[in-house]
């Protein structure tokens, strides 16, 4: 099995600037948390300007967090960016700048999941081990025909099948490169063949099991409908919020306008980015500017934009020029809000 499917990658992967041997861990590790959640047309795209403005985890280590935010902006979910400085600070200032060999050392920095941690032990130091994604799951519960499997029964029964016996065990995943440098590879590709094979072939409504390395082994194939596995899961209702954008400007003594804006506190919605203040309530003595409709993965924004002459009483914005504001960084419902407040004033 494990032949078919390193033969079907070879032949038939998407040629990913990042895929090339040998995987360096800090290139791993930023692909693997700029991927989830972002789609991977995107991440072609906003990586490079990542990897130049922080090319090494000493530089992602030495910046301020608001840097870190504002070369992530508009990736959404800027939990990932500042875990990803942090777990930089750690590797660089704690470790001495040594990366963790094993899935868990890698679990031990911040924010690092169990899918980052088997993806970048797998993929950039042989461990062989199996990262279980939505399509590595959806993959899985296929070959096994199972509606309902955890993520440590995939994990485990994908590993067995194509990485050999007691792959996937805790001790096989604290021992790099477990039979030498040719299965050390086989490890890596075979970790990253299953996401692709799940992004790509065993899709979520249209499989294409005539396609499919793996079609002889597979319950789901044989039982004739795999669309049926895994079970859907039930999702979370998407809850209403309202929310008001006060912008309020001045102009400086030069003649330029400045918005004022608030840093966030690092716990909430757009947590460490600045923004407009946004209130659930409305400036009383403000005029209206837009509504617009903004959606997150569990909220359903309803946002009106005001201009309003003073900020709320508990904000502390500070003054900056449009430019200035927009290398801050700002997270998308800033800059809808933005170009409301332009389309008002032209
Ligand atoms: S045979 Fe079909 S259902 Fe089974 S893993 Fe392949 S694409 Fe998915």
């Amino acid at each position: 099995m494990q032949a078919e499917l390193l033969r079907w990658y070879d032949r038939s992967a998407r040629a990913l600037p990042w895929r090339r041997a040998p995987r360096d861990p800090y290139l791993t590790w930023v692909v693997e948390t700029m991927s989830q959640q972002t789609r991977i047309d995107t991440v072609v795209v906003r990586l490079p300007g990542f990897l130049q403005r922080f090319p090494d985890v000493e530089r992602l280590a030495a910046a301020e967090e608001g840097e870190v935010l504002a070369a992530w902006s508009g990736l959404g979910y800027y939990r990932r960016a500042r875990a990803l400085h942090a777990a930089a600070r750690v590797v660089a200032h704690d470790l001495g700048g040594r990366w963790p060999s094993d899935v868990a050392g890698w679990l031990r920095l911040p924010g690092v999941g169990p899918y980052t941690a088997a993806a970048v032990a797998a993929q950039a130091f042989g461990v062989a081990t199996i990262a279980v994604d939505g399509n590595v799951r959806r993959v899985g519960a296929r070959l096994l025909g199972l509606p309902e499997p955890t993520d440590d029964e995939v994990r485990r029964a994908l590993a067995e099948r194509l990485l050999g016996r007691g792959a996937g065990s805790a001790a096989a995943e604290a021992t790099r490169g477990l039979a030498g440098a040719a299965d050390e590879g086989a490890s890596a590709r075979v970790a990253e063949a299953l996401v692709e094979l799940g992004a790509t072939v065993c899709t979520p409504r249209r499989p294409r099991c005539d396609d499919c390395p793996l079609r002889r082994g597979c319950a789901a194939a044989a039982a004739g409908d795999p669309t049926r596995f895994p079970a859907p899961r039930r999702r979370a209702r998407v809850q209403p919020l309202a929310l008001h954008a006060w912008w309020v400007t001045r102009t400086d003594a030069d003649g330029n306008e400045r918005l004022g804006l608030e840093r966030r506190p690092t716990d909430g919605l757009w947590g460490g980015l600045h923004g407009p203040p946004w209130r659930g309530e409305a400036p009383g003595d403000g005029r209206r500017l837009a509504t617009f409709r903004h959606l997150l993965t569990h909220r359903r924004v309803e946002a009106v934009v005001w201009r309003t002459p003073t900020p709320p009483a508990d904000a502390e914005v500070a003054w900056y020029r449009r430019d200035e504001a927009l290398a801050l960084g700002l997270a998308q419902i800033d800059r809808r809000a933005l170009a409301a407040l332009d389309e008002a004033e032209r």
